[in-house]
């Protein structure tokens, strides 16, 4: 996926798009500074089911794990998702702010969503993150680079100290230089 940029529509054309309904504008659409970095599993550490894209569609199923029932109230969305095998799926435009971020706080600004971009890797806190799904995030990140001024990339618990312990001590880093 080498030069694959995003368009002027904010969409990463090589990725897989599922449209959330758990999207809106940003307050000022040109203020896309930060990228925030992020792991999830559904169910916890089970890896390829459908349980993300569910969660972000609001068709998560609270019968189906007892997890779900937990969060199957949540409106929440991610921009993108990366699953173990490097695939990326799409689910809202980067023009548009998503819900990932939650109560969160970033160099004295708070709400990180109205100006950040949401990346959520397959994964847990517990265990390495695949070869592929660095690959993907790095021409991911190269393009949201080329398209929008972005001035940092963090991580979810480091806005969210307290409160979110994601992407976890097992994402290196060092992977997000492109
Ligand atoms: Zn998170």
């Amino acid at each position: 996926m080498q030069n694959i940029q995003i368009n002027s529509k904010g969409i990463f054309t090589e990725a897989k798009f599922i449209a959330s309904s758990n999207v809106d504008a940003r307050p000022s659409p040109e203020d896309i500074s930060l990228i925030v970095i992020h792991n999830i599993s559904l169910p916890p550490r089970q890896y390829g089911g459908n349980g993300v894209i569910e969660l972000f569609t609001n068709q998560l199923n609270p019968d189906e794990h007892p997890y779900y029932a937990e969060i199957a109230h949540l409106k929440v969305s991610s921009h993108f998702f990366i699953r173990r095998d490097g695939e990326l799926i799409q689910f809202a435009s980067c023009n548009d702010r998503a819900w990932h971020a939650g109560a969160s706080i970033w160099q004295g600004r708070e709400q990180c969503n109205d100006f950040s971009i949401g990346i959520e890797l397959e994964g847990s806190d517990f265990e390495v993150f695949e070869p592929l799904q660095y690959e993907t995030l790095q021409t991911l990140i190269a393009s949201i680079k080329a398209r929008y001024p972005i001035q940092a990339i963090t991580g979810h618990s480091d806005i969210s100290p307290g409160r979110k312990t994601d992407p976890g001590a097992y994402f290196v880093w060092t992977r997000t230089k492109t």
